[in-house]
């Protein structure tokens, strides 16, 4: 992942309230159209400039190319409302966040988060290194909105488990189970992708407890209840997968 830093010059007399407006619906579209990562993006006021730092996932995620229609709706904004288009400068790489999938067609992907990670929620199945989205065909109303509000949703069960909450059982449930209404939710958005870009979509079933080590490694793909567990690890995370189902999974955290 990539730190930027935005600076927005006004080029006419303004109000503040209106300069804001136009900032945080650009940085609203470039999150939708997966250019910027994370939800918090601090904005600060100096010597007449306003500076938002950004985490975006390659050096070129924020190059006209990649704009979809509604972050060039919001650049229009931003000049309606007395600012210029931000001046970009690369800050460098985060050291904190995985890197991006080098551009390639992935043979598969994987739906995939956790409630630490900041980056895109889809992985390449090949290198499980995040993909940005901007670079699948838009899902719906042209952006990944979709996507990202999926993520946030997922996560927040995954913290909450992860907490041990008292509804803990109730989120695990969430991100562990295919018929939860998350787990339907994720599958739908799984097969749009899939349908979208053309590329096999899985969906990760996270897994924690059970009974034994192996009862847990004879585990059966909960869509078809086949065999699908792997010979080998996938990336230290996978030990199953389906290819009917599309589902992957890891052998319970409580024995690996
Ligand atoms: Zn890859
Ligand atoms: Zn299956």
């Amino acid at each position: 992942m990539i730190l930027a830093k935005l600076v927005f010059e006004c080029f006419e007399d303004t109000t503040m309230t209106r300069v804001e407006l136009a900032i945080n619906s650009l940085i609203t579209e470039l999150k939708y159209n997966g250019q910027i990562i994370g939800q918090e993006f601090p904005t600060l006021l100096k010597d007449g400039y306003f500076v938002t730092q950004v985490l975006c996932p390659e050096e070129e995620s924020l190059a006209y190319t990649n704009h979809n229609n509604a972050v060039k709706q919001a650049i229009e904004r931003l000049s309606e409302s007395g600012v210029l288009q931000p001046k970009i400068t690369i800050l460098g790489q985060e050291l904190h966040s995985d890197s991006t999938d080098p551009y390639h067609t992935p043979s598969w992907q994987i739906l995939y988060t956790s409630y630490v990670q900041t980056c895109s929620p889809l992985r390449c199945g090949e290198h499980f290194a995040p993909i940005p989205l901007y670079r699948l065909p838009p899902l719906a109303n042209g952006c990944y909105k979709q996507v990202i509000n999926w993520q946030q949703d997922w996560q927040a069960c995954d913290q909450l488990q992860m907490n041990g909450r008292t509804n803990e059982f109730e989120s695990l449930s969430q991100i562990g189970t295919i018929d939860s209404p998350l787990g339907l939710q994720s599958r739908k958005l799984c097969q749009r992708i899939e349908q979208k870009s053309a590329i096999p979509t899985y969906y990760y079933l996270y897994r924690v407890g059970g009974e034994s080590l192996s009862k847990e490694q004879q585990r059966r793909c909960p869509g078809c209840d086949g065999d699908w567990s792997l010979t080998e690890p996938l990336h230290q995370v996978l030990d199953f997968k389906c290819d009917s189902c599309r589902l992957v999974s890891n052998l319970s955290w409580d024995y690996k």
